[in-house]
């Protein structure tokens, strides 16, 4: 593929998804059972916090001048009483980035707290699907460059998604994408191998179709979900999913759909949570609109006001898929 102009943005997201990955691989191995029963939710913040400050860091030394509008900041890091957690920060970012201290830690997670975006700005969601982090299932780290208002540049890295699907055994994918040049898809872990190309899949009839959508219940109505794959003849069952690590499914084709149904009256989905995933899904020859068939506009501010929901298809399915949805009054 070509990146054009943007191939020396692709490259320093790809190093800084792959740094926060490793963070977030760290932090997770020292989760412990006894951490999950107690509901102890340290690792993540603390997992959190490191990947956006490494992420930030790699992006603002090459790009000085870029607005990073990300999910975290460090003022509870920054109070008295943190110490002990910000010792723990240190410990675990030192363990990527060797020599950085605690005050440049906050410094680069503060980073990513720009308020107003600009006409080039990137978003960060360090660790999307925090519960799959938890539950060591999926979660992603989510980079996207937008230039007014749209999503340019796309890196998704996604640590427990199969390299490759058809060998199981190596976990680990780093999906990447820039407008007009496809998506692609390479290990997280291994910096030489070669990339593969991302296809969406040419599944045309719903009876045939797999769709996807999020664990939780409170982030997307199952029971929409299931009428629609009712009345559309979806035989398959559903492939839950934490984080944009499904975007990535349909994009690879191995599922055809995702279904992002509102729930929460008033909840407004956030700029982090969807512009590299939509990005990715689109090169890969899908598409992504909202519940009413609507793009998404990125252009918003942090969160999504224009749009409600989310359906992602690997495009041949979603006139299907809006149409049901029309049909069930549904959003
Ligand atoms: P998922 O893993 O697909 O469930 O998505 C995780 C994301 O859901 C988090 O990053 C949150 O930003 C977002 N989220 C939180 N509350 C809601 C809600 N009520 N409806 C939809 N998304 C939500
Ligand atoms: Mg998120």
């Amino acid at each position: 593929m070509d990146a054009g102009s943007l191939r020396w943005e692709l490259e320093v997201g790809m190093r800084a998804v792959r740094e926060a990955a490793a963070v977030c691989r760290a932090v997770q191995a020292g989760i412990t059972r006894e951490v999950v029963e107690k509901k102890d939710r340290s690792p993540v913040t603390l997992a959190d916090w490191g990947s956006q400050a490494l992420a930030c860091r790699t992006i603002l030394e090459a790009f000085p001048d870029d607005p990073i509008v990300a999910e975290e900041d460090a003022a509870s890091l920054r109070e008295p009483g943190s110490e002990a957690l910000l010792a723990r920060l240190e410990a675990i970012v030192a363990g990527v980035r060797p020599g950085a201290c605690a005050s440049e830690i906050c410094d680069w997670i503060d980073c990513g707290a720009s308020p107003a975006p600009q006409a080039r700005f990137w978003t960060l969601d360090p660790i999307d699907g925090t519960k799959g982090f938890l539950r060591r299932e999926q979660y992603a780290i989510a980079l996207a460059l937008l230039v007014d208002g749209r999503a340019e540049l796309a890196v998704l890295g996604c640590p427990g998604l199969a390299t490759d699907p058809s060998r199981p055994d190596e976990v680990g994918a780093l999906f990447a994408a820039v407008r007009g040049c496809g998506a692609f898809c390479l290990p997280l872990w291994r910096q030489d191998a070669a990339t593969t190309p991302v296809r969406a899949s040419r599944t045309a009839q719903p009876a045939g179709a797999r769709f996807c959508e999020p664990v939780e219940a409170g982030h997307s109505s199952h029971d929409d979900a299931a009428r629609i794959a009712t009345l559309c003849g979806i035989a398959c069952e559903p492939l839950r999913m934490d984080s944009q690590a499904k975007y990535a499914a349909v994009a690879r084709g191995h599922a055809d759909i995702y279904l992002r149904l509102p729930k929460a009256e008033g909840y407004c989905e956030k700029i982090w949570d969807h512009a590299a995933g939509m990005l990715v899904v689109e090169e890969s020859g899908g598409c992504v609109t909202d519940v009413a068939g609507k793009p998404l506009d990125l252009s918003c501010g942090r969160e999504l006001t224009a749009n409600r929901g989310i359906v992602a298809t690997n495009g041949l399915l979603h006139d299907r898929i809006l149409g049901a949805i029309r049909e069930l009054g549904i959003g």
